[in-house]
Formats: structure tokens, sequence, C-alpha cells
């Protein structure tokens, strides 16, 4: 019999898990009584679907067997069991491979976060246990097999004896050490308080031999002890149970032992429903967003069970895009239990269930945008960006749903605001939502672009991400108000002094034409600017494509040629407007000169390239020299 090598990755692990100081160890029972109930669930699940298969209620169960003398634990169940090509690639290779991946070496060093916060199923046996024997025999086979492992050093596979279909996992629990009591894993009392704290919830009956005393029948005054087959785990699951008397920390375990993320959830909504179309349901907004959330391995969805059993890890259908972070469960017993994917997104009742859910969910976050605005916050840091891909998605089609819980950095409250904040405090003459557009709020606050709004005392809203300006173009307006950026061609202030503008308009009009023509292709117009405060020049962009729409779209591959029509605007009262005009007068190299380093300037401000910097830095030189 040859001995073989974990793989590389899964050595890794079980290295942590032997010499783990992980204070929680008892975890390990919790992970092997999870992996039992799959198996029996997966058994069930064929006897439901597939006739010749009965399913006799009492012989599914799991059963824990704690041996003093020998110093072993075993955790035996009657699930579908493994075969031998099943044992050498479940437990030879680690499944949840990307939790390895995902912690640096170092932080996971001693196996602490790994095992707080992903679980490590099956091996999180040898932190308590010096060797490990797994006996199965699988449903349709008719040999049994036998895993042995001492630890990193590899593990056997051999033929053995076993009668029923099922799985046997046998620890030889370590001895105690100076700092570690493992005694306690042998001990009927201390188990039986594991499997309340962990696996209460577990659909199958968790069994143990009790001992217990009684009075002796003869002799009066006098006990003896005797062991009786206890179930130790009450069995109900968490969302069957009255609401009232489920805890916080309740909620919490059962996101934690379903694996719904490493967080702490944010928010948990319990739902049942009693009328046309039953159903128990229980989700959980996310505190924090997983790390693929955003890459196309994440696959949303929520478990769906069928009268208590499950059907399917991601049901997607149940969730629309925009809350693809809701995690959690539902539960009907109007579903059929061999329904397929294809006939999923046609069932009635399962749209109706979808329906219900969206609409809970969305309900749930405005409650928590109006009564608990920190956690709202909290959620929107993580999650906003989806909700605002989904107002820019479909074509709009779910703005109605989703404008209201949105939130946008405001100019002058310094912190984030919904949209319907923002209009409430728009004084009478404000014809136009405004925002800003750039990359982080602080070079927002420096854009010339912004200074005759904020002059004016309007609000404006700031737009750092990406999709951000997409997404109002769908909106298109909010209660009635359209929304301008501060960059657009006509911001819809009326300026005190047009008169003014006019005649300065005419008296400049040969100049911006020469201006123009040197800029011809760039630009497609040069102007007097009426925003413009302080600063002597900026861009700004006529038509539907604005200038951060185009850095947007430049960055997509198909999309190379999608340009903005970009204004040159010089500020008539800034001191570089007189030499510009002295320029005109006297000097046409010069005002080539000016006009192509203001462009620059502009270009830079924008955070946008320019195709030439030498050229650039050489027009500065000649202007020194
Ligand atoms: P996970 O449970 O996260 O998949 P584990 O390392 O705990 O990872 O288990 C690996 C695989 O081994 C499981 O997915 C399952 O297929 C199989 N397995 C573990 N324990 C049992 C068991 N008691 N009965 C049947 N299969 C099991």
């Amino acid at each position: 019999m040859t001995k073989r090598e974990f793989k590389a990755e899964s050595k890794r692990l079980l290295e942590m898990m032997v010499h783990s100081i992980y204070s929680k160890k008892e975890v390990f029972l919790r992970e092997l009584i999870s992996n039992a109930s799959d198996a029996i669930d997966k058994i069930y699940y064929k006897a439901l679907t597939e006739e010749s298969l009965t399913f006799q209620k009492d012989d599914y169960y799991i059963k824990i067997i704690p041996n003093k003398e020998a110093r072993t634990l075993a955790v035996i169940d009657t699930g579908i069991g493994m075969t031998a090509e099943e044992l050498e690639n479940n437990l030879g290779t680690i499944a949840q491979s990307g939790s390895l991946a995902f912690k640096s070496e170092n932080e996971a060093k001693d196996g602490y976060d790994i095992i707080g916060q992903f679980g490590v199923g099956f091996y999180a046996a040898f932190m308590v246990a010096d060797s490990v024997t797994v006996i199965s025999k699988a449903l349709g086979s008719e040999e049994a097999y036998k895993w042995e492992s001492t630890g990193t050093d590899g593990y056997t596979i051999e033929p053995c004896e076993k009668e029923v279909v099922g799985t046997e996992i046998i620890l030889t629990i370590k001895e105690n050490t100076e700092d570690e009591n493992y005694d306690e894993f042998l001990e009927e009392y201390s188990l039986q308080n594991i499997i309340k704290t962990y696996s209460d919830f577990i659909r199958y009956p968790i069994k143990m031999d009790v001992t217990k005393s009684r009075p002796k029948e003869d002799a009066e005054g006098e006990f003896e002890e005797y062991t009786e087959e206890d179930i130790v785990n009450s069995m109900v699951p968490l969302w069957r149970k009255n609401k009232s008397e489920i805890t916080e920390a309740d909620y919490e375990q059962f996101y934690h032992e379903k694996h719904y993320g490493f967080d702490k959830p944010l928010k948990h909504i319990h739902i049942s429903v009693d009328g046309t179309i039953r159903y128990n349901s229980i989700l959980y907004i996310p505190e924090s967003m997983p790390f693929n959330y955003y890459s196309k391995e994440y696959e949303k969805g929520l478990e769906l069970y069928s009268n208590g059993v499950l059907i399917m890890n991601k049901c997607s259908e149940l969730l629309p895009d925009y809350f693809s972070f809701v995690k959690g469960m539902v539960d009907s017993e109007d579903l059929s239990l061999n329904i397929s994917r294809e006939i999923l997104q046609h069932d009635r009742q399962l749209q109706l269930i979808a329906k219900n859910i969206g609409k809970k969910i969305k309900s749930e976050l405005q409650k928590m945008l109006k009564n608990e605005r920190e956690k709202y916050e909290k959620f929107y840091e993580a999650f906003g960006r989806q909700l605002k891909f989904g107002v820019y998605n479909d074509f709009g089609a779910h703005k109605d749903v989703l404008q209201d819980l949105l939130m946008f950095y405001s100019s002058t409250e310094k912190k984030l605001v919904t949209l319907d904040e923002y209009v409430s405090r728009m004084p009478e003459d404000q014809k136009y939502i405004y925002y800003a557009t750039g990359e982080t709020n602080e070079r927002i606050e420096k854009l010339p672009q912004t200074e005759l709004v904020a002059d004016k005392g309007y609000e404006i809203l700031y737009f750092t991400d990406e999709v951000d300006e997409f997404a109002i173009k769908m909106l298109m307006n909010y209660k009635e108000k359209e929304f301008k950026s501060v960059s657009s061609d006509d911001l819809g202030i009326d300026s005190d002094d047009t008169q003014e503008d006019t005649a300065l308009e005419a008296e400049s009009k040969d100049m911006f034409e020469h201006m123009k023509s040197i800029l011809a292709g760039k630009v497609t117009d040069v102007k007097i600017s009426k925003r413009l405060k302080t600063h002597p020049v900026c861009l700004s962009a006529v038509g539907d494509v604005s200038i951060e729409m185009e850095k947007v779209l430049s960055a997509m591959p198909d999309n190379q040629n999608v340009k903005a029509n970009k204004v040159l605007e010089i500020n008539p009262n800034h001191k570089v407007f007189a030499s510009l005009k002295e320029a005109f007068a006297n000097d046409k190299e010069k005002l080539d000169l000016y006009t192509s380093l203001l462009y620059k300037q502009a270009l830079l401000i924008e955070g946008l390239p320019i195709n030439d910097p030498v050229e650039f830095t050489d027009e500065i030189c000649k202007i020194m020299i």
C-alpha cells in the first residue's frame, strides 16, 4: 500500500491545522457534522427524485461516539458516502482553494484567520487529532474504502469492510499538553455543549449515547448509571423558528455556518409569508464586499430549499442584479423538488417570490437609510456602485426602484446626501441639480468649472465613480429637476452682466476665431467664460458626451473614437486675457504659443492626457526666455 501525497495547497492548510494555536478548536466538530449533514442531504434528495430509492426518515442520522479508553471520537453518518476515487479527490485536495490564496502568508500563519473566517472543512480535524481514519461506502457501491492519515506526510486508501452506506470518521484525539486540554473532546457533556452551540439547526438527528443516572429499583436512596441514546440537537432550522425566539447572535451564526460571508452581516431580513404562496426566507446584507464581487467569478443567488431540502445552491432567478450582494436562503413548500434550472426560470411561484424579495430588500434598505444612517453609509460604501450600475443597466428599467437609494458627496454638506435631500434644499431660483465629475472629491473641489455654481451658493454633487454620470444620464431628472454638469455649456444661471459679456464677445471675436483655428480638431469653440471667477481657463463640453464620459469610454476597447465636443473657455477678468489681446494685436506667434499652452493647461485640469509632454515643456521654456 503506497502513501500518497497531499496536493501542495492542502498540505499547507494541513500544516496550519496540525500546528494551530487557534483557541476555538472545537469548531472541528461543526465542520465534520456539517459535512455529514450535506452527505445525508444528497441521499435524501436522491431518494425523493429517484423512484428506486425509498427514504426512511429514521434511517438518516448522525452519530457521535466518544471512547475515552481508546482516545477516539467517531462521527458517523448514513449519508451518500464516498467511493475510493471520491476519497482521493475530496480529502486529498482542499475544496475552498480560494481561502488560502486570499489571505497573505503572514496573516494566515497560525491559521487563526482561516479558521475563524472561512471554515476549513474536513482538515479542521487535524487541530485535535493525531490521526484521522475515514471509512466510507458510497451509495450504489459494493465495496467500502478506508482513508487514513497522520497529517502532512500523506495518506493511504485501501479496501475495507462496511455494511451500510455512509461514512465514519474516526479521530484519534491528541494527548493533553500544558496549554491545551484535548480531553474535552472525549467528554459527553462538553461534546453535547459543542453540538448545541454550533450544530443545533442541523436538520437530521445528531445522536449520542449519554450516561444518566436513576434511582436503583431495589435499593432506596441509591442511584445507578445507565446509558441512553439522546438526540442532542433541536433540528428545527432557523427559518422555521419563531422570530421572537431568535437572537441576533443566532442570525449571525447562521450566516457564518452557511458560509454566506466572512464578515459580520450588516442586517438580516427574516421573511415568513403564508398567503397564496408560502415561503420562509432569511436574507443578509453583508457588511463588506466579497473580494471577488466585481469579477466574473462572483455568482449571485440565494440557496433554494423545497420544504427543507436544499435543491439549489445559488438560485440566481431570486435576485435582481442590482441586489446581487444579498445572501441568504428561501424555503418554499410550493416548489417541486426535481425542478430544473430551465423550468425554474419560468416558474410562476418562483417569480412571485423573487418579486416579493426584491420589494422587501428595497424597503429594508430604505428603512436603514432613514433610521440608521451610519449603517446605510457603510452599506453604500461597499455596494453603492452596484445600485448605480442597476440604474444604468437595462436602459434604465429599474431606475424608479433605485433612485431613492442613491447617494452622492455634496459640496455644501461635505458628506453623502440623497437626491431627495438635495432637491428639498434647492433654492427657488435654482433650476438644475448640479454635479461635477472627477477622480476624487479633493480634485473636484479645485475644478475651475465649479466656481460660478458654488459662488451662487448652489450645492454640487461630486461624481467620482465612472458609472455615476452614465447612471444620471439614465435618470435624466429627479422630482422633475434635471441634472446638469457644471462643465456643461449652459448652466441655466442668469449672469448679471450679460450686456457687458456680449460686448466683450463681439470685441474678441476675431481673436477667438484665430485661437480656434490654432486648436482646429481639438476644440469646437473658444469663448468667454461665464463660470470662471479666479481661474484663467477651463474646458467645457457641448452635446451628449461629457469630458468625463470621454475618459471612461476611451478606456474601453471599442469606443476609442467617442469624443466630447470641447469648448475652451477663457476668463475675461483674468490678467491672462489682457495678455492674449495684446499678443493678438502685436505678436501672433505669441498668441499661438499662449493658446496652445492654455489648451494644455485646461486638459491637465480635467485630468486628460497631453499627447506631447515634451512639446508642452518646450513651450513653457519659450515663455521663460
Ligand atoms: P467542503 O465541505 O467545504 O466541500 P471539506 O474539506 O469539508 O470541504 O470536504 C470536502 C468534500 O469531501 C466535501 O465537499 C464532500 O464531497 C466530501 N465529504 C466530506 N465529508 C463527507 C461525508 N461525511 N460524507 C460524504 N462526503 C463527504
